[in-house]
Parts: C-alpha cells; sequence; structure tokens
C-alpha cells in the first residue's frame, strides 16, 4: 500500500501581511524564514509516516505542487520520514482555482499510484478547505474528511473516526481513500538530526504538469473563482495603559476597577 502526503506551502503564522493594489506580500520581523509547511499538512505527513510504522504501508511519499521554493517544505516532510518526493511544477499550474489544481493533484497522484491520499483540512492561506474533496472527485475515489483517526487498514478497507461538531463518527470504506485531516489525529514529530541530513541530500522527481495527462482544465485563465479585489483588514488605532501597583493583588484589583467602570464586566 502506497500512501501519499500533500502539502502546500504557506506564510509563516507570524508573517505580516501587506496588500498593495491587489497584490499580497508578506514578512516574518525579525527575518524568520516566511514560508512553512501548511501547518494542517504537518499532520498529514505524520500520519502517512505512522501508516508505515503502524500499518505497513510499503512507501510514503510526499507530493505538491509548487515552484522550486517549495522544496525547503519538501525536504521537511522528508526530514519528518516521508521515503520519496514529487514536485509538480508549478509554473503550468498557476492561475488554476481550486478544481484545476485538484485535477494536477488527481493526476499527480494516479502516476504515483497510491492507495491512501493525506491532506490537511485546509490551507492557511487559499482557506477553501475544498481541494480534498475535488481531487477525491476527480479520482472517482472516496473522501473522508476531518479525519481525527485511523483505526484500521486491511483487506482492502480503512476504517478511521471523523470529527464532527457534535461528535465522533467511525466509517470504514474500500479503498482507495483521499482523507483530510484535523489536529487532533496526531501530534507532529520533529524531524530528527539524522532525517534532516538525510533529506538535504534527498532526491526529489520534478514533474511537468503538461506530462501528466491532466483531465480538465488548469492553468492560466481556467480559475471559475475570479479574485477580483484583495484587501487587508480594517485597523483599528489602539491605546494601551500599562497598570503599576505595589502588588498582584493591587494590579489586579485597579484593573477590575477600570473594567468595571468602563463597563465591560
Ligand atoms: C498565483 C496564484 C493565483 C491564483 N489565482 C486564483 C484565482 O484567480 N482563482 C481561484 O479560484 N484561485 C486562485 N488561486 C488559488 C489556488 O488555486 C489555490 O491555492 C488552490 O485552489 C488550493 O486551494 P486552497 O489554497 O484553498 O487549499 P485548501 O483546499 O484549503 O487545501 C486543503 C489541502 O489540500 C492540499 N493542497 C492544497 N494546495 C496544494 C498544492 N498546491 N499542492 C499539494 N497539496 C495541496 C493540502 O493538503 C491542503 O492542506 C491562485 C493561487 C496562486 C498561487
Amino acid at each position: 500500500m502506497k500512501v501519499l502526503a500533500c502539502i502546500k506551502q504557506t506564510p509563516a503564522t507570524e508573517a505580516v501581511y501587506s496588500v498593495d493594489n491587489g497584490a499580497v506580500s508578506w514578512d516574518v520581523p525579525g527575518g524568520g524564514k516566511p514560508n512553512v509547511i501548511n501547518p494542517w499538512d504537518e499532520y498529514a505527513v505524520e500520519e502517512a509516516v505512522r501508516l508505515k510504522e503502524n500499518h505497513g504501508a510499503s512507501e510514503v511519499g510526499v507530493l505538491t505542487i509548487g515552484s522550486d521554493a517549495v522544496e525547503e517544505s519538501i525536504r521537511t516532510a522528508i526530514a519528518m520520514g516521508c521515503t520519496a518526493a514529487t514536485r509538480v511544477d508549478s509554473a503550468a499550474v498557476d492561475g488554476s482555482g481550486a478544481a484545476g489544481t485538484a485535477r494536477v493533484l488527481a493526476a499527480a497522484i494516479k502516476a504515483e499510484g497510491a492507495e491512501v491520499v493525506l491532506m490537511g483540512k485546509q490551507a492557511i492561506d487559499g482557506d477553501t478547505g475544498t481541494t480534498p474533496v475535488m481531487t477525491a472527485r476527480a479520482l472517482g475515489w472516496t473522501p473522508l474528511t476531518f479525519v481525527s483517526a485511523i483505526k484500521e487498514v486491511g483487506g482492502g478497507n480503512i476504517t478511521v473516526e471523523r470529527k464532527l461538531e457534535a461528535g465522533t463518527q467511525t466509517v470504514t470504506a474500500k479503498l482507495p481513500v483521499v482523507i483530510s485531516v484535523v489536529s487532533e489525529i496526531n501530534e507532529p514529530r520533529y524531524p530528527s538530526f539524522m532525517g534532516i541530513r538525510k533529506a538535504k541530500k534527498a532526491a526529489i522527481n520534478v514533474v511537468d504538469a503538461g506530462s501528466l495527462g491532466v483531465e480538465g482544465a488548469f492553468g492560466a485563465g481556467s480559475a471559475k473563482v475570479d479574485w477580483a479585489s484583495i484587501t487587508a483588514p480594517e485597523t483599528k488605532a489602539l491605546e494601551t495603559e500599562m497598570i503599576s501597583g505595589g502588588s498582584p493583588a493591587e494590579i489586579a484589583a485597579i484593573l477590575a476597577d477600570k473594567l468595571i467602570a468602563d463597563q465591560i464586566i
């Protein structure tokens, strides 16, 4: 059984954005890494590696659509335990909406011969949360969304728990499946020192989307949703007042008096 984790590289959580004429740019104050693996995808990578460790998966690949700038995130996934890596170059894919992105992912997944595909429940930049189900649809596979535990894999079936607002649902489905994961599923590991060394030298298979035999439209002009405008959220001017006092109890009492006077409590 081959398992694939799909990752997207997204801005770092602490990134500060600016929007200029509809173009978004970002940076991390203090010079940290501006891009990271989409946080939800770390859970997908961790679970993929655990399928090899605990459920006998034969190979654990990481798959992404992105430019060569994404290779740092791919190497993080390898350092966490992925044993193969494919990057579909984004040059011909840029301008796809979620459906075009899903069609390209589906073609790459078919080419890899995977049976279980793991994705995050959403990407923190595009934030549509639609890629997993659209990819499943493009493949004609079963989507299992919001999965919080993989209980059993065997005999051509997989049993998972899905996190619902009102509880937990256990479902069994026939393979192949596309799974989207929630953060309850695991605690992603930190890459080991040996893993980081191995990842530095690992080969990344770079594929051109045009060679995948993608069924349907993708790339420039194919998106059904037009990003007509993007604006930064309104900023509010804030006044900060530091309360000082002789002891924490005294400071808390002054704070409580102020909150009562302002009718906040
Ligand atoms: C330059 C640029 C222009 C764009 N223009 C448009 C536009 O005009 N109209 C429009 O509709 N969209 C546009 N997009 C959005 C782009 O198509 C989305 O990023 C894509 O549809 C994925 O949706 P999402 O980010 O909401 O991911 P979600 O659906 O929220 O992601 C869920 C999961 O899917 C997987 N996934 C998502 N993306 C990838 C990926 N690239 N590789 C591997 N796995 C992935 C990850 O596991 C992720 O956790 C543009 C993007 C770029 C970079």
